[in-house]
Formats: structure tokens, sequence, C-alpha cells
């Protein structure tokens, strides 16, 4: 009797317990199946994304100076969260970084009014990218810097950009790697030389006009990345990014997306940005502020006929500036003759008064010539403060496409 109960006891017991040791097997392989099944899709997911990103980089530009220059990535690129690339790789270059940036600029017709509108920088955030550029100006080496970190005391920001770090000696201020085809705000990119590494402290460039002038923005990586100058600015728009006519509110003969005429994007804030932590830096150290501040541009080959380089200092051809030979837009134009040779001739306002691309109205070349930021939409820099210190000059497709000649020129130009 007590046997059969027993048994009974014991089929009961497997049955409730078989039972519930089945479903807590049932569970724990399907929670072992789903957790497999979550894994090898975010793995496949960030091989795929490395792929494609690795494609991207690698492949040559679709730029008109293409043929001439081809880099390439020899060793592995790594990654952190979110897919960001942060480049430890020797053979990376600026040049091949701003290609890849470009993929997510904004072409030429490509973005509403409305979209254009929405993705102007804030005030709050135009605060905090002079902030983080005057913080990340004065660092000795980018070594031991986390991008995370840093952003965490730029709130605004943190939602929006990224710094990529490559070898601890360049940092690349830019908005956040996009799922999709574009960046949402179009506000380009800062890169600084750390101070370890900058061999021409006191030079900078930048690059306004993506796309409509050429490969310019290529060519200024290249230039700011081989003469070891200390920062590049790239406006992330074509000038007629913006579908329809579009007069800027700031200069009304310019298209709104025109970075070159219009304070309102932040390529501008960016150029400010640098010239101000600039400044401050050499008040800091005593030393006096000499900075050149060179924007370039790429012009039609019908432009300016007897000129296939045009240099200005942001004003017309009768300033005294153009009578110093030692002055900084002389000593480029000089250096360019001589090394170009036959091939692309400079010309100043001086020497060339048909041209009338002398920039006097570029709002950042404004602002160097010390027009206060609020004015530099209508006001002209006074003769006297404008002493060479920024730098436009126009190229025609050759002379754009000749990288190396450029740099070999600069180099001359400001002897280290
Ligand atoms: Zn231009």
């Amino acid at each position: 009797m007590s046997s059969s109960i027993k048994n009974i006891d014991l089929k009961y017991s497997y049955d409730k317990y078989g039972n519930l040791a089945e479903m807590i097997i049932f569970s724990i392989t399907r929670l072992l199946y789903n957790v497999f099944f979550i894994f090898a899709t975010l793995f496949t997911k960030a091989l795929t994304e490395k792929a494609n990103l690795k494609q991207l980089i690698e492949s040559p530009h679709p730029h008109e100076c293409s043929p001439k220059e081809t880099y390439s990535f020899s060793k592995e690129i790594l990654f952190t969260k979110n897919s960001l690339p942060h480049l430890y790789d020797k053979s990376t270059s600026v040049q091949k970084f701003n290609n890849y940036l470009e993929n997510f600029f904004a072409s030429n017709n490509s973005v509403t009014r409305k979209e254009w509108d929405l993705a102007l920088p804030t005030s709050d955030e135009r605060q905090e990218m002079k902030q983080l550029i005057n913080y990340l100006y004065g660092l000795y080496t980018f070594n031991e810097i986390q991008s995370n970190a840093i952003l965490n005391s730029f709130p605004k920001l943190q939602k929006w950009v990224n710094l990529t770090f490559i070898e601890g000696k360049y940092c690349i201020i830019h908005e956040i790697i996009p799922s999709g085809c574009r960046f949402p705000r179009f506000w380009g990119y800062t890169a600084l030389c750390a101070r370890k590494y900058a061999l021409k402290p006191n030079l900078h460039h930048s690059a306004s006009h993506f796309e409509s002038d050429g490969d310019v923005c290529n060519e200024a990586a290249t230039i700011f990345e081989s003469t070891g100058s200390r920062s590049l600015v790239v406006a992330g728009a074509n000038r007629y990014a913006v579908r329809g006519d579009n007069p800027s509110s700031c200069q009304p003969s310019y298209q709104i997306a025109d970075a070159s005429h219009n304070n309102d994007p932040m390529f501008f804030t960016m150029n400010v940005a640098v010239h101000d932590a600039a400044k401050q830096h050499a008040s800091k150290n005593s030393l006096p502020f000499n900075d050149t501040f060179i924007e370039w541009h790429g012009m039609a080959e019908t432009s300016c006929l007897s000129a296939p380089i045009f240099i200005s200092a942001g004003v017309h051809g009768n300033h005294f500036i153009y009578g110093d030979k030692n002055s900084t837009v002389n000593r480029i134009r000089d250096s360019v003759n001589k090394n170009f040779g036959s091939t692309s001739s400079a010309q100043t306002p001086h020497t060339d008064e048909s041209c009338k691309l002398i920039a006097s109205s570029n709002v950042f070349g404004r602002y160097v010539n010390s027009v206060p930021e609020s004015d530099v939409c209508t006001i002209e820099a006074k003769i006297r403060d404008i002493h060479s210190q920024f730098v436009h000059i126009e190229q025609k497709h050759n002379a754009r496409c000749s990288w190396d000649l450029w740099v070999k020129s600069i180099n001359d130009a400001f002897p280290i």
C-alpha cells in the first residue's frame, strides 16, 4: 500500500516537476536562442557597417583631382560604440577622412528651405562649439582623450557631434556619422592639429564652397596636413545646396548656403572660434597675434582671364599691403610663381585689376580684419585694419589639382 502510494506520489511529482523542468529547459533554450539571435544580428550589422565604411573610405573619390591622388588604408580601422570611426592607423590621412565626410555633405540643389532653416545651429550650439574648439585648441596632444568624456561637458552638441582622433595628432569635430546618406545639420567640420605636432602653429585653412568650387575641400585638407598647419575648417554644404532662389538675409546678392557670404552656417562660427582661440593662446603666452587664415576657392576657367591663380587680402589692389613685398599675400604669390613655373601663375588685385574676386565681402575675412562678429554682413573692413592675416585664394582647375606644388609653395612662404 505504502509502496503504491509512493509510486503514485513519484509519478505525480514526476508529472508535476517533469513538466516544470521541461518548461524551464524550454524557457532557457528560448532565452539562449534569443540572446544568440540578437548577438548574431548585432555582430553581422557591425561587420556590414565596418565593411561599408572601409569601402567608402577606400574608394577613389569621385572628384576632379582623383586620378592624381590615391590614398589607401593598409591597416585595421578600429571602431568604438555606435560604429563611429576612431582612426589609429598611421596611414590614415585627414584628406582621406575629409573625402569620407564629404559623402554626407549637402550637394547642389538637395535641401529644402525648411530643412536648411531647421538645421542651422542655435545660439546655445554656437556657444558650445566656440567653447569646445577653444578647449581642444589649448591641448598639447590628443592622446588619452575620449570623445564621450569631453562631449559630456557640451550637452547641446553631444546629440549631434562626435570627435574623431587620428594618432593623437589630429582631432576632427564633425557630425555623428548618420545611418542615412546625409548629415542632418550640414555643419561641416573642424580639424585641429595638436600643439605638440603643428609645424606651422600660426597657419590656418578653410574651404567654404564644397563641390561647387571643384575639389577644394580635399585640396585644403591635404595642404593643412602636409604643411603641418594648425587648423582646417570645411563647410558642409554646396553654396547652392538649397533648392530654388534663396537670397541670404546677410548679403542678398548671394545664396543662403554660401558660407563665405553668410554668418548663419556653422562654418562661420567654427572659423571665429579658431581665430579667437588662436588669439587667446597668443595673448596667454605673451606672443604677437599674427596668424594667417587662408580660405581656398576654385574659380571658373572663364573668370579672371590672366590669372590662373588669384590671391587677395580681401581688399582692392590700391591697398598698401600689396606694396609690401613681405606681406603674406605677396609671399604666397612669389612662392607660387617660383614653384608652379609655367603651369600656373599667380596674380593679386594689385597686378590684375580686372579680376573682381577680391573677397572684400567675405564674412570671415571681415572678422579677421577686425569687423565685429555681429557686423560682418554689412560693414567692410577698415583699410587700416587689413594686414593680410586673411588670404583668399582663387584657382582654376590645373592649379587646384596641383596639391604637391601648393604644399611646396606654402612651405616656402611660411618657413619653419
Ligand atoms: Zn568659392
